[in-house]
């Protein structure tokens, strides 16, 4: 009896050929996903030492304060006023940076809905811009608006988390400028692209922290400024995720000692 089960070898070497580069397409498919896995979980791991480290350094302060201050020695009026004002300042760094990692938690976490809410970019940027110059931050600095006064586009926005992302780029470039340095919201659209940006002539990035200033790991925090007054150094991670959340798009442009230019871009619906 003849056996009809096995195919012609030349069918059978096809299929070899075939299952072997499949083979190979997922295991090489295995591999980039595992490198992206390890990726993920350094970050992960680096994030997890800065938050750490970023919580340990005004806590252990604190500790110091208060230990001295309880320690039954004799304190100089002068010298309680100064730990009670460090004990405050850095109890509010406290408060700011577990707000910040609380909310970028919350925005990277896509099982939370955004409220988007299809709107009129133009009233938006517009009410924004003259809402928010009139804080006294900006009093000395000159605030403009660039827009084309026939700019008609409708978005799908978070507004509070759009408000939040142009919140963090003015009070960044107000607080990387020098006095009386303008400082220019300016916006322009396509037929399926709005773009705005938050233009600065201050200080500029280094172009080699440049690459790192959206990112929240370790290296990245010391290229943050040391010591700012109320930067938990999360907020351009924050820009970035709702930006993202919106389908868009953030990069900056910048020069040492010229300004920076940071540019989003939204889709238009
Ligand atoms: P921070 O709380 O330190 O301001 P951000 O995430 O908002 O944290 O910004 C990260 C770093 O990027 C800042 O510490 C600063 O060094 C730099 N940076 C951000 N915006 C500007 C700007 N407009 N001009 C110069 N440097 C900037």
């Amino acid at each position: 009896m003849s056996k009809n089960t096995f195919q012609s070898p030349s069918i059978e070497s096809e299929t070899i050929e075939t299952l072997s580069a499949k083979l190979l397409a997922t295991t090489a498919e295995l591999a980039t996903a595992n490198k992206k896995l390890m990726q993920v979980q350094k970050e992960r791991e680096e994030m997890l030492s800065n938050i750490s480290h970023d919580l340990r350094a005004p806590i252990t302060a604190i500790r110091s304060a208060v230990d001295y201050l309880t320690s039954g020695q004799n304190i100089s009026m002068e010298d309680y006023k100064s730990s009670v004002e460090l004990i405050d300042r850095r109890t509010r760094n406290l408060e700011h940076l577990i707000q910040d990692m609380y909310y970028l938690f919350c925005v990277e976490d896509t099982s939370k809905e955004l409220q988007f809410e299809k709107i009129d970019a133009a009233p938006f940027f517009e009410t924004y811009f003259y809402d928010t110059i009139i804080d006294s931050r900006y009093d000395t600095h000159e605030m403009i608006l660039d827009m084309p006064e026939d700019l008609d586009c409708t978005i799908s926005i978070d507004t509070q988390k759009m408000v939040r992302v142009l919140d963090n780029l003015f009070t960044n470039a107000a607080k990387y400028s020098p006095e009386d340095s303008a400082i220019t919201l300016q916006v322009s659209a396509t037929n399926t692209e709005l773009t705005c940006a938050v233009i600065d002539t201050g200080f500029g990035i280094p172009a080699e922290a440049l690459e790192n200033i959206f990112k929240r790991t370790y290296t990245v925090s010391s290229a943050r400024t040391p010591g700012s007054a109320t930067g938990s150094g999360l907020g351009l991670s924050i820009v970035k995720a709702i930006v993202e959340r919106h389908d868009g798009t953030i990069r900056c442009e910048s020069e040492e000692g010229k300004g920076s230019r940071f540019v989003i871009t939204l889709p238009v619906k």
